[in-house]
């Protein structure tokens, strides 16, 4: 993104062109890819699948509209990328899932560009604030599954308290469960002595066998935490199954976000939506209400405008966060009126209702409240 100024206003104006047929938004559907402006010189490109053929240009002359209204752009160039949902190969769209994921209406990966972010933790807790979003809205339980493909430091079955080992029932994988949540993890596999360069070697036929041959059941999203960076668990994953979307994690240093962003390029390159940036660690809360931004500010809204994504939250440094996480009780279950808490169950409840308009538009799930409004 050099050289390109501020965007910040064009995303704001593109939040306000629908899909068509749809309630929803382009950006908040993780349509939007590059969003640059240079010289009164707005640039955009929308990358979709679509089996319409009238929604490109519907959406091409809609965002021309948008951005054209605004003071400062002298000229609007709207590139968009659309694939059809049979050629999409890319992210596995036009595949159909794997039998043990058929009755999973959404798989959503959550993503960091580096280790140490926070990205299991985020991945815990917003699977658990989903089961609650689900339970309220009379799903019946289970209706999340958390899978961790975190080779190098398979954090979940702690952080879920969740131990042992899982069962084969007719050739099929159980999870194990934790707070409602189905779980499985390479840690349950896997002892601490595992040689990393072997793990290495078998994270492809794990995580293909993790969505081929665990018996996941009827849920409404399967949240998986992956591995940080761009390495073989992302591609794997998304020549297996179709990716509903990913979520990336970051802190809120420059640094920090500029390494998110790498990570973050290799989803688009697969054509896999990014459906919104968490910054994780972004202050510290003091005794009177002040907050204090230890690690700087501004990473995650960066992130966010440079992948023309949502900026879905921040999660503040906490002690709290940290001991539950390590006894094994995310804080979203052990202290719901926190603050962390209250942010992950806001993301949550966004991201289960762009999940399901999405799935009703890739013809994965029944059509959804959200479609047909516009
Ligand atoms: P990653 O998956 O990105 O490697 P983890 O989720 O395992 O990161 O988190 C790394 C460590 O930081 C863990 O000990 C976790 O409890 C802690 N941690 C994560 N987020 C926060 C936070 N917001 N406040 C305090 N500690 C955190």
């Amino acid at each position: 993104m050099e050289a390109s100024q501020d965007t910040e206003f064009l995303i704001t104006a593109l939040k306000t062109v629908k899909y068509p047929g749809y309630s929803r938004d382009i950006v908040s559907f993780g349509l939007v890819r590059n969003v640059t402006f240079k010289d009164g010189r707005a640039s955009v490109v929308i990358s979709l699948t679509a089996k319409d053929d009238t929604v490109p240009a519907k959406i091409k002359a809609d965002v021309e509209k948008a951005l054209s209204l605004l003071t400062g752009v002298k000229q609007v160039a709207v590139f968009v990328d659309a694939a059809k949902p049979e050629t999409a190969e890319a992210n596995g769209e036009g595949k159909t899932m794997p039998p043990a994921l058929r009755h999973v209406k959404a798989v959503l990966a959550v993503a960091s560009g580096k280790g140490g972010v926070g990205k299991s933790t985020v991945a815990a807790n917003l699977a658990c604030a989903f089961e609650n979003v689900f339970e309220k809205r009379g799903r019946p339980a289970p209706s999340v599954g958390l899978l961790d493909c975190d080779i190098y430091g398979p954090s979940i079955p702690m952080m879920m308290g969740v131990k042992g080992q899982p069962e084969i029932v007719d050739t099929l994988i159980q999870p194990l469960e934790g707070y409602g949540v189905k779980v499985m993890s390479l840690g349950f596999l896997l002892d601490e002595q595992t040689p990393v360069l072997w793990r290495g070697a078998m994270v492809n036929k794990a995580i293909q066998q993790f969505l081929t041959q665990v018996e996941w059941g009827n849920l409404e999203v399967l949240v998986i935490d992956l591995p940080p960076g761009t390495g073989d668990a992302q591609i794997t994953l998304s020549q297996t199954i179709p990716l509903t979307g990913a979520v990336i994690v970051t802190t809120p240093q420059a640094v920090a976000s500029s390494v998110a962003l790498r990570g973050a390029k290799l989803f688009e390159k697969i054509n896999v939506p990014i459906l919104g940036v968490v910054e994780n660690m972004s202050f510290i809360e003091t005794a009177d209400g002040e907050r204090d931004h230890l690690f700087g500010e501004g990473g995650g809204a960066e992130t966010a405008n440079a992948l023309g994504t949502e900026f879905l939250g921040q999660i503040p440094l906490s002690g709290d966060l940290r001991r539950t996480g390590d006894e094994g009780k995310p804080i979203v279950l052990a202290d719901p009126a926190s603050s962390s808490a209250k942010i992950f169950t806001e993301v949550a409840e966004h991201l289960a209702d762009v999940l399901a308009a999405r799935a009703s538009m890739n013809g994965t799930a029944e059509k959804s409240d959200d479609a047909a409004q516009s």
